[in-house]
């Protein structure tokens, strides 16, 4: 109570804002999760690697624009590349020269040849949906229960569902996330656990010449932080493609943050769709889909109509530009590192030291302290644990300077490369001071 109070009296003008707006502003905010307990936080601006809120107070930003900050705000090379841009007009729906030199940068580190672009992630995986359909004629697709993959109909299935809808836990039920999604619709996403090939495999079985494929985050970053078990997703895409059926990796928040070439090089994994968004515009909205032939020339012939008036949009593309080409370098990934390793060692020292329940996952610039005794294998294990350390971390944190991705429970730190070792030890700093005055 007493942590959260300081950070009511820290943010009076973002509440005092918040409720001006309410009248022309849903909720106060423009998104509903900038709403996220214990509340938003309006920013003036962000610098390096700090963002600073109305109320004055300067923060070092470890919540990333929910990861996508892995250049920091306002890089010279960002500024200078959007600049330039601005001064010779910023759409003209049709392609810019900067356009080739990203999508042949993003084939170089993903391993796919063909690419398109789009707004967001949420675009970005409607079309990798309707591409497995365009090539299959199959309408049925499988997702993982609890996953996150943007708020179009097809992937708003069970989506953190209510355990007590959600049927057995190796068979999950498809669970139409909000009365906006036509249960009819949601019928056709199938659900599985995370981990568990054999629950894919039945779903194939039971659905004989029906599935197009599958969606998934190599690394599971919408509940906590969990890992593939080893051989899984090479296990998925043979499985899948015995069946007929195509391999999708979401890498919206894996994509440049665990390796250049995201969770296909981590994992050594190549999908046959490969979705990107968020840290690729380097902070200006965007969204991608790359791809193997088979599946995108159903692009080139009309089969698939992936259109939008801003895709490829000259400012998205001349940002992206530069972060692929200037920002995110091997000396980035080094440096990605280097900030890993102070947080994750000085994390689990904490917790050790003091006897916390918990663990680190971390993976280049992305991590969380997932405050269970057990390794999270899937939905059903992040749904079960309690959240009080998680929310009463993300306060200590905010008091202390650090300002993390809202519910402590389930989202990461992302680090960019402006961020400095001084600036991580914070973290470790409010991680020992929470551990020291809640943990006698
Ligand atoms: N996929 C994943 C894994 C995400 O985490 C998100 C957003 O957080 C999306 C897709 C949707 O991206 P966007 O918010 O840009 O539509």
């Amino acid at each position: 109570a007493t942590e959260e109070s300081v950070f009511l009296g820290r943010t009076a003008e973002s509440r005092r804002v918040r409720a001006e707006c309410a009248d022309v502003l849903p909720g106060g905010v423009a998104s509903n999760w900038q709403d996220a307990p214990p509340g938003a936080v309006w920013i003036s601006h962000g610098a390096g690697s700090r963002v600073v809120d109305v109320d004055g107070t300067s923060y070092v930003d470890l919540h990333g624009g929910f990861g996508v900050g892995l250049v920091g705000h306002a890089h010279p090379a960002i500024v200078e590349a959007v600049s330039d841009r601005v001064r010779k007009g910023t759409h003209f729906a049709q392609p810019t020269e900067d356009v080739v030199v990203v999508a042949r940068e993003l084939a170089r580190r993903f391993g796919l040849p063909l690419w398109r672009f789009g707004n967001s992630g949420t675009e970005a995986t409607m079309d990798a949906v309707h591409l497995m359909r365009a090539a299959t004629g199959r309408m049925k697709i499988i997702k993982i229960e609890g996953s996150y993959h943007g708020h179009h109909d097809s992937v708003q299935v069970s989506v953190y569902p209510d355990l007590a809808e959600a049927g057995p836990a190796g068979h999950p039920h498809s669970v139409p996330s909000g009365r906006a999604v036509p249960p009819a619709l949601a019928q056709l996403t199938l659900v599985a656990p995370f981990g568990d090939l054999a629950a894919v495999e039945r779903l194939l079985v039971e659905n004989p010449g029906e599935i197009a494929g599958m969606i998934i985050e190599p690394i599971m970053m919408n509940v906590g932080l969990i890992p593939p078990p080893d051989g899984y997703l090479d296990g998925l895409r043979s499985l899948l493609h015995r069946h007929g059926a195509y391999l999708t990796f979401d890498e919206v928040k894996t994509g440049f943050a665990v390796a250049p070439g995201g969770a296909a090089q981590w994992s050594g994994v190549r999908p046959d769709l490969l979705c990107l968004a968020k840290a690729l515009g380097g902070g200006v909205p965007c969204g991608a889909i790359g791809g193997v032939p088979a599946l995108m020339n159903l692009i080139a012939d009309g089969t698939y109509e992936q259109v939008g008036t801003f895709n490829g949009n000259p400012l998205t593309m001349a940002a992206a530009r530069a972060v692929l080409t200037s920002v995110l370098t091997d000396d980035a990934y080094r440096h990605f590192d280097r900030l890993r390793r102070v947080m994750t060692e000085g994390a689990e020292d904490v917790l050790r030291r003091h006897d916390l329940p918990g663990y680190v996952r971390s993976y280049g610039a992305k991590g969380a302290v997932v405050f269970h005794d057990r390794p999270l294998l899937d939905y059903r294990d992040f749904a079960a644990y309690p959240d009080q350390w998680g929310n009463a971390h993300w306060l200590y944190q905010h008091n202390g300077g650090v300002f993390l991705p809202p519910w402590g429970k389930c989202e990461q730190w992302t680090v960019s490369v402006q961020h400095s070792e001084a600036d991580v030890r914070r973290f470790v700093v409010n991680l020992e001071r929470m551990a020291a005055s809640l943990r006698p």
